[in-house]
């Protein structure tokens, strides 16, 4: 297989060479966190007046870790560590409370995001002669810019033509022989199911690989879109809180995301007591953006949950590798007691053959008790109108997530095209139990 590099010495450096680089780095931005207000305060509290107490990469855990929330009570400057003047880009986000959040970037900082982004687009085949439609929001999210900047920087042909509108979409992708994409992964199951009203086949089109990133998303789902596309879907990984894009991607072996060892350190932690776990154990993912002036994060919780696995790549690459993300500490849903993740649904259902592009999961209560409803939609050779095949399919999908999940859920078949669609971050779970 073919093995490209934006920067070989950095990412084949070796463990040594990568913790004297996250030293280095983590005492310079301990110093620079002192600059702003929050930190300066935070660190007090915790007993630390130095960033010179700093002596070795464990000595990180001294340090108290900073959440949203943080973020949230100190909008909007409470974090900026740097001259205003030295900002040249503010990302915000509004989240679900409505509460916004901000980042700032100073040109440098902007420099070297866009650089792993570069990066990461390098290790998953792309070069200059590829054509980039880039199917993001722009805007105040960082999906968008992010991996516009990244990919005009590997000298892509780069496409901004944001969210929606399918069909012209998928005209651009013809016009322009576009060879990669970025995409949510439900806007890319979407697209597969209109690409017959457009009269257009996947062999007209140029494809060689589609970036998914924005939400979570399952190995069955990557399955499912490589085998209907008949091309390589990698997986990325990043948050607006970490500039966005660009912390950890997959290279052309797919086999998890490799975290950019340089620009970030990732710990993993078990979110109840926040003790630190060993690679290979699940828990939510703790990360140290190194590179960033503005305005550092120190040990930010992401309440992603996931896993870091340090075995070799066969790319070459000694950053080590994360997990898919399993979950969110937030995106739990708790049913009749038992603790579900969406991610754990959604393995089921696109496991199974018949279920189409798309599924929506939604909970109700009867009385006290919750009640699960996951509405799938199947491909349309399955309804020739034949009731016991239907039957017997809606008891598979029953007994198959019941088996997963430990709660009995009630699976509606939809016709293709029924549910909801989503040419952006698909909303997948509707919780209506505390309206009714
Ligand atoms: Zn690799």
């Amino acid at each position: 297989m073919q093995i490209n590099f934006w920067n070989k010495q950095i990412e084949t450096a070796s463990r040594d060479e990568i913790n004297d680089i996250q030293l280095r780095r983590l005492k310079n931005i301990v110093k620079q966190a002192y600059k702003s207000e929050f930190y300066k305060k935070k660190f007090h509290k915790a007993g630390i007046e130095s960033p010179e107490d700093i002596k070795t990469l464990e000595d990180i855990q001294k340090f108290p870790f900073t959440t949203k929330n943080d973020l949230r009570q100190n909008y909007p400057a409470g974090l900026l560590a740097s001259d205003f003047d030295d900002v040249v880009r503010i990302h915000s986000s509004s989240g679900t409370t409505g509460v916004p959040t901000v980042i700032y970037l100073s040109g440098e900082d902007m420099d070297c995001w866009t650089d792993l982004v570069a990066r990461s687009l390098v290790a998953t085949g792309c070069t200059k002669s590829d054509v980039f439609q880039n199917m993001m929001t722009y805007g105040l999210f960082t999906g968008g810019l992010g991996l516009h900047y990244g990919a005009e920087r590997v000298g892509m042909a780069v496409l901004p033509i944001g969210g929606g509108n399918t069909i012209r979409q998928v005209r651009y992708m013809q016009d322009f022989n576009t060879t990669t994409l970025h995409i949510t992964p439900s806007y890319l199951l979407h697209i597969y199911g209109k690409l017959d009203d457009f009269n257009t086949k996947i062999e007209d089109l140029s494809l060689k690989r589609a970036i998914t990133g924005a939400e979570p998303h399952t190995e069955q789902t990557r399955k499912k879109l490589e085998e209907l596309y008949n091309m390589p879907c990698y997986n990325s990984y990043g948050l607006s809180e970490m500039n966005g894009p660009g912390v950890a991607f997959e290279c052309v072996y797919r086999n998890g995301m490799h975290i950019w060892e340089d620009g970030f350190i990732a710990e993993i932690i078990n979110p109840e007591t926040g003790e630190v776990l060993p690679d290979g154990e699940k828990g939510e993912l703790v990360l140290t953006n190194l590179t960033r002036t503005a305005m550092p994060l120190l040990r930010y919780r992401t309440r992603d949950l996931c896993h870091i696995y340090d075995s070799d790549c066969p790319c070459g690459r000694t950053h080590r590798r994360l997990s898919r993300i399993m979950g969110r500490t937030d995106d739990m849903m708790i049913i009749n007691g038992v603790n579900v993740f969406p991610s754990q649904i959604e393995e089921v259902v696109m496991n199974i053959p018949e279920v189409g592009t798309n599924y929506q999961i939604v909970l109700t209560k009867k009385g006290a008790i919750d009640k699960l409803i996951v509405k799938v939609e199947i491909y349309s050779k399955m309804f020739s109108g034949d009731a016991s095949q239907l039957d017997s399919l809606n008891r598979k999908i029953c007994e198959e997530l019941k088996a997963s999940i430990f709660v009995n859920p009630v699976v509606q078949i939809h016709e293709p095209g029924t549910l909801p669609t989503f040419e952006g971050k698909a909303k997948r779970v509707i919780d209506m139990r505390e309206e009714i």
